[in-house]
């Protein structure tokens, strides 16, 4: 990625710990943006182009994630990327642009909506660890057990004696999936408000996009600030040293993306991959098919 910052900077400046104050990040803003010329001049084009590069690298360490799991059973490792965001916060967008620099044969991306029947008789993490990537895949959650302690809590669907104690039960189940080979990836889309509605709008003009609007999303602006509220909770409390929350903000959809990519590649580098080695003699296997060859050649030739 040229000599600007690299991708262990960007994951350092999205961190956020436990005294993080949402209100004051800009989600408009741009942290980690080389400050350079060029990139002044044209932002966006400049940051397409690097999500370009960006994607390439994802490609190729994805791919030696699922290599290395592949060829050696043992292995567990795998990441998680979890998306958690307002209405129109981008989600879909950043699986589109961002997950699909990679293969999706190495992918497990699991969208969250209102609980089933059947999930809601068991407790809120069964649909969770049912949605979990195998070893040596990219998991990526659209919304995910979060929601348990975002919209339950400010929509009012379960009481506080239920969702108080899910914060703890949060941080015991993502310990859990540390120490069993996961590297999770949490990330919070943080659009404004007024974005919120520019985006609502667009989505009322465009017919391709009816699809995508709720009713439902005009009443959740009403509780826009409860929300944030929840999301802070969320993020101070459920901010861990080995599952850290990143904040990215999410107006300018080339910089979410950009910054979504970095952190995805972060995790992944952090793993130190490489190509597995052969398990086998590749010269002697190359002269065994050189001999097949010679062999069938002849036998299709009726010899
Ligand atoms: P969308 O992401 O636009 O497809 O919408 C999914 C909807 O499912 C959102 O309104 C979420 O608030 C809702 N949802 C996701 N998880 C839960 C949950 N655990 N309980 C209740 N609603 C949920
Ligand atoms: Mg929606």
């Amino acid at each position: 990625m040229r000599n600007d910052r690299n991708v262990a900077d960007v994951s350092e400046l999205l961190r956020v710990g436990s005294g993080v104050d949402l209100g004051a990040i800009d989600p408009a803003g741009t942290p980690g943006l080389p400050d350079r010329k060029a990139v002044r001049r044209d932002p966006k084009g400049w940051a397409r182009a690097e999500l370009v590069m960006l994607g390439e690298e994802l490609a190729r360490q994805q791919e030696m994630l699922f290599a290395s799991a592949k060829v050696n059973p043992a292995d567990q490792r795998r990441v998680l990327l979890v998306l958690q965001a307002m209405d129109c916060g981008g989600k879909d967008g950043t699986v589109k642009k961002v997950a699909g620099t990679m293969n999706p044969e190495g992918l497990r991306i699991t969208a969250f909506g209102p609980p089933t029947a059947e999930e809601r008789r068991h407790d809120f993490l069964w649909r969770i660890r049912r949605a979990l990537p195998l070893p040596g895949y990219l998991g990526i959650f659209n919304r995910s057990h979060y929601e348990d302690v975002l919209v339950v809590r400010v929509r009012e669907l379960a009481s506080p004696r239920v969702w108080k104690p899910r914060y703890e039960m949060i941080n015991t189940f993502e310990r859990e999936l540390v120490d069993s080979g996961f590297s999770l990836v949490k990330v919070m889309l943080h659009i404004s408000y007024d974005e919120q509605r520019r985006r609502l709008l667009e989505r009322l003009r465009d017919p391709t996009k009816y699809w995508k609007y709720n009713p439902d999303d005009v009443d959740n602006r009403a509780y826009w600030p409860a929300y944030q509220q929840a999301y802070q909770d969320v993020l101070r409390r459920c901010g861990t040293d080995h599952a850290p929350w990143h904040v990215v903000p999410a107006d300018r959809k080339w910089y979410r993306d950009w910054a979504v990519a970095h952190l995805i590649l972060d995790a992944l580098k952090r793993l130190d991959l490489s190509y597995p080695p052969a398990a086998f003699d590749p010269k002697s296997e190359t002269k065994r098919l050189e001999r097949e060859e010679t062999g069938s050649a002849s036998k299709m030739n009726g010899r």
